[in-house]
């Protein structure tokens, strides 16, 4: 699969089989064009989430793309482990990324919770949600501190592969489990667009996706962690 928006700002491709990682609006732009010859925009993709201005998605095709060495980001059939290199910190910034949607889904829960009136009383008077803000919060403060570690280690050089997908793999469930209880917190209203948190649970199910599953991420850390052990 190729990401691109629709006007060639950011398309990064891997090309074949691994062939080669290229950076189309790059190349189209070195070559005064608007569009690069060979490589098509398909269809445009609508998709649930990723609601932010500037975040478009399209299918892209460049069956007849003849792609110059120097447009080449790193060696020949070299891309797929380039990409794969890529990945390992830019998971960071997606665990960053759920860590920021959890936070706000918390924050407009919070919000409501606290002047909505139901049966005489505000729903923050009632155990059952106190029980959800409660734990909102501190899963939220645990894949925040995941994060820091995670960045952290990369930062001072050392390893940190296993702590970005352990940071990755939590943060964007509490993600998507802020944003479920936030729009459960405001029961009706919450569901119908466009509100705050209809988006928010649109745009968390994204970080369980991108940038590896979830399912990838947890073979990353049990072939890391077991590989410690010496088990594999
Ligand atoms: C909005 C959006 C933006 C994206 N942006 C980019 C981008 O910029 N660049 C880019 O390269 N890609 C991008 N992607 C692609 C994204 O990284 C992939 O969709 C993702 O890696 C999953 O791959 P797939 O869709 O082929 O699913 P599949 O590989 O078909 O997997 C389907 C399901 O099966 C599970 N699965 C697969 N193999 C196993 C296994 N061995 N064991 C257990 N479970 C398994 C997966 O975890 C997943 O749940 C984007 C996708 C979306 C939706």
């Amino acid at each position: 699969m190729v990401g691109a928006d629709q006007d060639m700002q950011s398309a990064v491709a891997v090309e074949g089989d691994g062939g080669a990682t290229v950076v189309v609006d790059t190349l189209a732009k070195r070559q005064g064009a608007n569009q690069l010859a060979g490589f098509d925009i398909a269809y445009a993709q609508s998709d649930p989430g990723c609601a932010s201005p500037g975040c478009a998605f399209s299918g892209c095709a460049s069956p007849h793309c003849a792609v110059p060495g120097g447009a080449l980001l790193g060696g020949e059939r070299e891309g797929f482990a380039e990409t794969m290199e890529i990945l390992n910190s830019s998971r960071i910034g997606i665990a960053a990324q759920s860590v920021g949607l959890a936070q706000a889904a918390y924050e407009a829960a919070v919000q409501y919770a606290t002047q909505r009136e139901a049966f005489g009383k505000h729903l923050s008077d009632f155990q059952g949600i106190q029980w959800t803000i409660a734990d909102i919060a501190t899963n939220i403060e645990a894949a925040r501190l995941l994060v820091l570690q995670a960045a952290t280690l990369r930062d001072l050089g050392r390893p940190f592969v296993t702590a970005a997908s352990m940071a990755k793999l939590f943060a964007s469930r509490v993600a998507v489990e802020s944003a479920d209880r936030a729009m459960q917190i405001h029961g009706g209203t919450g569901y119908f667009a466009p509100t705050t948190v209809e988006r928010l649970y649109r745009d968390a199910k994204i970080t369980e996706i991108y940038e590896g599953t979830s399912e990838v991420q947890r073979m990353i850390i049990s072939r890391n962690v077991l590989n410690e052990q010496g088990q594999v």
